[in-house]
């Protein structure tokens, strides 16, 4: 069992509380009557089911702005930090890495465990492959992280997998021999050029059957929200063609709820479209059952790997919309998720890196370990051809 600080607010009352959870591994309850920890000043203890809580955190309609401006406070390193815990803030980040380890210190096990099976690559853009910046357009990765990524992409089939538009992504990452998921995984695109992938996947184009007819909607959506939000400070609206991103970072804190149920207002008028959170940022998307993990086990599929056990599709992401493919290889019990964070959140990954610099490390390892098991495959065959 471990503990974590969690924001839960009152939203009849208007005001939140710091509570810090039990989280048991099994359990569907954050802490129950037998696991109640002793009191502390200072601290609230209740008990809450984690679906509730979660549903809680999901701004749709009829939904809880206080609740997700908390929830995205909390997720702040600096509140964090300020949330009275039993646990010190390392003993909850140790606690955590013990769950979901390191990548790069479970290098070894990561690799054992793929041997004799196909690698597939799965990358989130930003705040994995670039550092999350203020001005969303400006969210450039480095040449060494795009020199990383095309020597991954030499020996991995590897897929961008982003809530950004497809065009837009591809202007940032500029390798033609990926795949590219744009928009949450609801457009989606083969290479253009150079790809060892298995024949007739290379064409690749797909967009869920029913997502084109929501570009009117999208479109509409983003011209009211830039009118809606332009009063709002730092408020930045973008458009990524099947959804439309409100970013919050450069918006003052105190004005996030304002911002929030300014999203809000608009999003009444459609029924049909649906808002999540993620990192600072509200999205707003077609209510359509399609989302990052559907997109991963789409490319799985056009890969030629949909009913193979010799696949090890490894995703890589730092946001909460990449949990939906965590969840897909956990349940399909195949290949293993990395969460990028430098702190605690509750995941399905399997593993843990901290930064952009950290995944770039972990790329390279996986190539340099890909050249080195070639090279020795190559001069095992050819003794045995001499003996
Ligand atoms: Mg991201």
């Amino acid at each position: 069992m471990t503990k974590q600080n969690v924001l839960v607010s009152d939203t009849k009352s208007g005001l939140s509380m710091a509570i810090t959870v039990a989280v048991t591994n099994s359990s569907s309850l954050f802490t129950t009557a037998a696991q109640k920890p002793p009191a502390v000043p200072g601290t609230t203890y209740i008990t809450i089911s984690k679906k509730k809580l979660l549903e809680n955190l999901e701004i749709n309609s009829g939904a809880k702005i206080n609740a997700w401006v908390d929830s995205m406070r909390a997720s702040s390193p600096t509140h964090l930090k300020s949330t009275p815990s039993l646990l010190s803030v390392d003993d909850v980040h140790d606690s955590w890495t013990q769950q979901h380890p390191s990548a790069l210190e479970m290098f070894e096990q990561i690799t054992n465990a793929s041997k004799g099976k196909q690698i597939v690559m799965f990358l989130d853009y930003d705040g994995t492959l670039s550092p999350i910046v203020e001005d969303p357009d400006r969210a450039f990765m480095s040449d060494a992280m795009r020199a990383t990524v095309r020597k991954v992409a030499r020996y991995f089939p590897t897929a961008i997998v982003s809530g950004r538009c497809r065009d837009k992504v591809y202007s940032f990452v500029q390798l033609a021999e990926l795949y590219y998921a744009g928009s949450h995984g609801m457009d989606i695109k083969g290479p253009s050029k150079g790809s060892q992938r298995k024949k007739g996947a290379e064409a690749v184009l797909f967009q869920p059957d029913t997502a084109s007819e929501f570009l009117p909607m999208i479109d509409e959506v983003y011209e009211a929200l830039l009118e809606k939000t332009k009063s709002t400070d730092g408020a930045i609206v973008e458009n990524n063609k099947f959804c439309v991103s409100v970013h919050f970072r450069c918006v003052d804190e105190r004005k996030w709820v304002e911002l929030a149920q300014q999203v809000k207002s608009v999003l009444k008028d459609y029924p049909k479209l649906r808002l999540t959170q993620g990192r600072k940022v509200l999205e707003i998307r077609p209510t359509i059952k399609w989302d990052k993990g559907k997109a991963l086990e789409f490319l799985l599929e056009s890969l030629g790997y949909a009913n193979r056990k010799d696949v090890f599709p490894v995703y890589i992401g730092d946001d909460r919309t990449d949990e939906d493919a965590f969840k897909v290889l956990k349940e399909r019990r195949q290949g293993f998720g990395i969460l990028v964070s430098k702190t605690p959140k509750e995941t399905s990954a399997a593993y843990s890196l901290q930064e952009p610099a950290e995944v770039m490390n972990f790329l390279q390892r996986l190539v340099q370990w890909k050249k080195s098991s070639r090279r020795q495959f190559r001069a095992s065959r050819k003794s045995e051809e001499i003996n």
